[in-house]
This record gives structure tokens, C-alpha cells and sequence, in this order.
């Protein structure tokens, strides 16, 4: 039984009723006592009870098992857990049993730690859940934060474009609209601006109060909303006065905007009687300038129109003409300041008191 010695694993050999034959050195090394008899020695009751009940029952049966788990006693009197192969092997004159054990402690303690990984896995993973549910809580918070962020950047945009006591636009917004106009107008394009103040203002907040003088600017601007195109642009440009701008709009077209103005704004009454404004109006192509200076250049000569308006009594439009435009409604000019009076169907002046 040479070959018995060159296997790497303790190996016995008993005959088909458990009788020993021969044994290898590793298996002696392994076990005690070192010489028994019968191969139920070398097993602890409980092993032995299962190799009669169950490993030499199939072993007779199939003529081999492997990989059954039983545990032999070793040197030092401790139980060493083992796989365990059987295969009955005729020899020249009998059928002997070849066991073959692999040292299970090895095995087990791979099991341990594969058992102790796993369990670190599950671990990690539920501490993963937890991170996760916290980041989820963050990142609901965050966009919480983020939409009210939005909703407050919306809300002072807003009100950077918007005039609280009107709600009408502001100058920022009016710069904003011209530039979107730019971007597909050309240098010829021209474009209309009325400044519109109303007459004799500071008399209805002395005589009615601030309130009631609110009340008469947001009624102009409600009213200067219903007499503008949808694409033009109304704004409260400061105190009583406003601003229309008309985008592809000339100095006709600017004149028959201030007819209606002036005709809206006659249904704003204070005590029963109507107030009125005087307009300002200025008409300029492109020409290539930027937003910025095309409104200023506007707003300058609307003033301008404006001041004479006042000058000349009031409830009136006047029309700045430049000598590139043609003059407004081609009616008198003002002290050769190329100014224009409109005629419209107003009178001339409305005092209150
Ligand atoms: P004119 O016909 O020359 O334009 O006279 P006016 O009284 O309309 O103009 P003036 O510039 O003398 O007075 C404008 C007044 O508008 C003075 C100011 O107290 C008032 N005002 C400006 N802003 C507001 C506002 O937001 N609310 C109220 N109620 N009054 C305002
Ligand atoms: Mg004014
Ligand atoms: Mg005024």
C-alpha cells in the first residue's frame, strides 16, 4: 500500500465491514488512538451513530458517497471536523473501502469568515440604506430650497421690471423690451415714444389726499394698458408721469396712439371730472444706437414735447420732429423748436378746482 503514502490527505482502508487494513502516516498523525481495529474508533458517537444509520448504508448502496461532514477524534482528544470520500475498490482478493478526509477546519473557518463578511455586507448595506434615505431627505431639501431659491430670484425680477403701485413696467423693463425689439429690427426700423403727465396732479393728492391720488395713477395706467397695442409697452416711468412706447411705429402712428390716450384717459374722474395729460411724443429710427441710448434720445425729446405741452396749456399732445422726420400732423411749430402741436378733440385745458 505505497501509493496509501503519496496521497496528500489521510487516507484508511477497512474492508466492507469497517475492519482497518491499512492507514497512512497523515491519517495516524492526525488521530487516536493510533492502531484500532475498526474504523468506528476513530469516530466520537455521534459521528459513528450517523456512518451506521446513514454513510455505510449508501456507501453499500451506490458503492461510494462523497463530501458527507463528520468529525474524528485527533491526538490531543479534540473533535476535527471532516469531508469525508468513500469508494469500495475490489482488490486482487477482496473488496475493500478507501476513505479519503479532507480537513474540514480550513473549510470551516473560510465559512466563518465568509459568514462574517457577509454579515459586514449586510452591514454596510443597511448603513447604505440609511446614507441613502438621509441623502434622499437632503436632496428634497435641497430642492426645496432650490424652487424657493427660483421663486424668490423670480419674484425680484419681478419687481426689479415692475412699478409695486401700478403694477406697470419700469424703465429697466421698458430698456428690456426695446432690446428684445432689436433683435429683429433694422437700422431703419423706427419706433415711438409718448411721455404721458398728468395735468394738475399734486391738486388731487392736496385736495383728495395721497390715497385717492394713488387711486387716479392706477387708473391711468389701467387705462393707458387698455389704449396700447399688445406689443407696445406701457411703463410708469416716475411720479405721475408714463411712458408708451411703440415698437414699428412713426410719428402717424405715434399721433393716432395719443388720440386714444388722450380718450382713455378721460374716463379717469376725480369728483366727477375728468382728468387729463399732457403728451410728449418722439419718433427716431435705429440708426444703429443701443437700447440705452435710443430710449434716452426718446425720452429727452418726448420731454422736451412735454414741456412745451404744459407751456402751451396742457391737455394736449405735441410732437418733437427732428429735421429727418416730418413734422407731426405738419401743424405749427413752436417757437422753431421743431416741435408740432397735435390736434385732438379735447379741450385744451382741465382745471380741477
Ligand atoms: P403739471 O400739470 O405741471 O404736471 O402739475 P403736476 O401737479 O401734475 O406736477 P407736479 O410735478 O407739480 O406734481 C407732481 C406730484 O405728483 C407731486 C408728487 O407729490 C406727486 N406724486 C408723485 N408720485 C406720487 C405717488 O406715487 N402717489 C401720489 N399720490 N402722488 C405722487
Ligand atoms: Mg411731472
Ligand atoms: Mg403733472
Amino acid at each position: 500500500m505505497f501509493y496509501l503514502e503519496r496521497l496528500p490527505c489521510p487516507v484508511v482502508v477497512t474492508n466492507c465491514n469497517g475492519h482497518v487494513l491499512h492507514t497512512n502516516r497523515d491519517f495516524r498523525q492526525l488521530v487516536a488512538p493510533e492502531n484500532c481495529d475498526y474504523l468506528d474508533s476513530y469516530f466520537p458517537p455521534a459521528s459513528r451513530i450517523f456512518l451506521h444509520s446513514y454513510a455505510w448504508p449508501m456507501l453499500l448502496k451506490n458503492g461510494e458517497f462523497s463530501e458527507l461532514y463528520l468529525q474524528l477524534l485527533t491526538t490531543n482528544g479534540q473533535l476535527l471536523p471532516v469531508m469525508t470520500n468513500a469508494r469500495i475498490s475490489q482488490t486482487e482478493s477482496e473488496q475493500v473501502v478507501i476513505w479519503v478526509f479532507f480537513v474540514a477546519k480550513e473549510r470551516q473557518r473560510f465559512e466563518a469568515e465568509l459568514l462574517k463578511a457577509r454579515q459586514h455586507a449586510q452591514e454596510a448595506a443597511l448603513q447604505l440604506t440609511e446614507v441613502n434615505t438621509e441623502l434622499q431627505y437632503a436632496n428634497a431639501q435641497l430642492s426645496e430650497y432650490a424652487q424657493e431659491a427660483r421663486i424668490k430670484a423670480d419674484k425680484f425680477a419681478h419687481l426689479s421690471l415692475t412699478d409695486p403701485l401700478t403694477n406697470l413696467g419700469n424703465r429697466r423693463a421698458l430698456t428690456r423690451n426695446v432690446k428684445q425689439w432689436m433683435l429683429t429690427a433694422n437700422s431703419q426700423s423706427i419706433s415711438s415714444l409718448l411721455l404721458i403727465d398728468i395735468d394738475y396732479f399734486k391738486q388731487i393728492n392736496d385736495r383728495f389726499g395721497h390715497a385717492e391720488g394713488d387711486n387716479v395713477l392706477r387708473n391711468v395706467a389701467q387705462q393707458l394698458l387698455d389704449s396700447a397695442r399688445a406689443q407696445d409697452s406701457v411703463i410708469r416711468h416716475g411720479g405721475e408721469e408714463f411712458a408708451l412706447w411703440l415698437p414699428n411705429s412713426d410719428l402717424e402712428g405715434a399721433t393716432r396712439a395719443a388720440k386714444r390716450v388722450h380718450q382713455h384717459i378721460s374716463r379717469v374722474q376725480v369728483a366727477g371730472e375728468s382728468i387729463t395729460v399732457s403728451i410728449g411724443v418722439s419718433s427716431m429710427a435705429l440708426n444703429g444706437h443701443e437700447a440705452g441710448i435710443l430710449l434716452e434720445h426718446l425720452l429727452a425729446q418726448a420731454d422736451t414735447a412735454v414741456y412745451e405741452a404744459k407751456a402751451l396749456g396742457r391737455n394736449r399732445t405735441i410732437c418733437f420732429a427732428d429735421q429727418s422726420q416730418p413734422s407731426c400732423l405738419g401743424s405749427d411749430n413752436v417757437e422753431g423748436k421743431a416741435l408740432a402741436e397735435s390736434a385732438h378733440s379735447l379741450p385744451d385745458i382741465h382745471r380741477i378746482n
